[in-house]
């Protein structure tokens, strides 16, 4: 096996991030609730798209790359993560958004501006037109002279998902020495990186802990996540038995992907309230959602420990006006 180590990165996170116990929401739902702040990871509102970007960028750096192009919807966390970090490498980012949702100049439209990326607003709904979109643009840029890097959907490679190996590493170590042990991981997921990375770092270094996805599109998060895991760990030279067969998940879209939901608005008050931590409408609200749901439906046994990924996103809070 190949160590997720071994592979080129640019440190540009903040690591490692904080495990926290949550204190008054521990207690007010008589639980062992801990939140792992991805949230914090040091670049621009953090989130989890930079641990996935410290290998992504490496790859465009090895490769030569002045511009990466990337996607994603027009309020996206990850188009704006890689436009922060790209410009602390020197590299220039072309950002191809779907101009469906938020399009207005704000959120992490107008991050993206302050980061100083090229934006362009694209009228379709298929991520496959604007993968067309985005090798012409490639080569656009190339027969003049650049060189261009591309990112697919959220960072959501095999070598990006490597980002998430390492997190469940860092996890292991730090829940060793504050003596807490995990029995369930609970994660916000879509492109299926966070989860496939996770999936594939939990079995290799904290196999006791069960993961649970928490799907916030109609996708389907279950095969995305394992399909992913399955290439890091062939990445990673691990043998077929390593790679995780199944992945446990939960729906929690809503009226679907980006738009916000009354249940993941008040999920986004309670942490807001009681730990003076901020969620967002689109991921981390709806995954608390669903972590609650579980709790209520009987899924965690009651002395049993929990944590919660907190994957970022708190530009879109200044997004969406829903709910509040
Ligand atoms: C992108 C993102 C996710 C989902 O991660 P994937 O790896 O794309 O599944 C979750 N939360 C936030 C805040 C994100 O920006």
């Amino acid at each position: 096996m190949k160590s997720p180590d071994s592979f080129p990165r640019v440190p540009l996170a903040q690591l490692p991030t904080p495990l926290q116990r949550l204190d008054s929401l521990s207690a007010h739902l008589g639980r062992e609730l801990y939140i792992k702040r991805d949230d914090l990871t040091g670049v621009a509102l953090g989130g989890n798209k930079v641990r996935k970007l410290e290998f992504l960028l490496a790859q465009a750096r090895a490769l030569g790359a002045d511009t990466v192009i990337t996607t994603g919807a027009a309020q996206s966390n990850h188009a704006m993560l890689t436009a922060a970090c790209a410009g602390r490498l020197g590299l220039r980012s072309l950002l191809l958004l779907k101009r469906r949702g938020v399009s207005a100049p704000v959120g992490n439209l107008r991050l993206d501006a302050i980061f100083g990326a090229e934006t362009r607003l694209l009228d379709t709904d298929s991520y496959a037109d604007i993968g067309e979109e985005m090798r012409a643009a490639k080569e656009e840029l190339e027969a003049r002279g650049h060189r261009a890097f591309l990112i697919p959907l959220g960072g959501s490679t095999p070598v990006g998902a490597l980002g998430y190996v390492r997190c469940a590493m860092e996890l292991r170590d730090q829940a060793e020495k504050m003596n807490v042990h995990p029995d369930h991981l609970v994660l916000s997921t879509s492109s299926g990186g966070t989860f496939g990375g996770m999936l594939l770092g939990l079995r290799l270094y904290l196999p006791g802990v069960r993961a649970v996805g928490v799907a916030v599109d109609n996708g389907p998060a279950a095969q995305t996540a394992l399909a992913l895991a399955a290439d890091t760990a062939r990445l990673l030279e691990l043998p077929p038995d390593a790679v995780p067969g199944s992945a446990s998940c939960v729906e929690q879209a809503g009226e679907g992907y980006g738009i916000p939901s009354r249940e993941g608005a008040e999920a986004i008050r309670l942490l807001a309230r009681r730990e003076g931590i901020l969620l967002d409408p689109v991921y981390t609200g709806k995954a608390f959602a669903g972590l609650l749901r579980m709790i209520d439906e009987g899924r965690f046994g009651r002395d049993e420990t929990i944590v919660f990924l907190h994957t970022g996103g708190a530009g879109a809070l200044f997004a969406y006006d829903a709910f509040w």
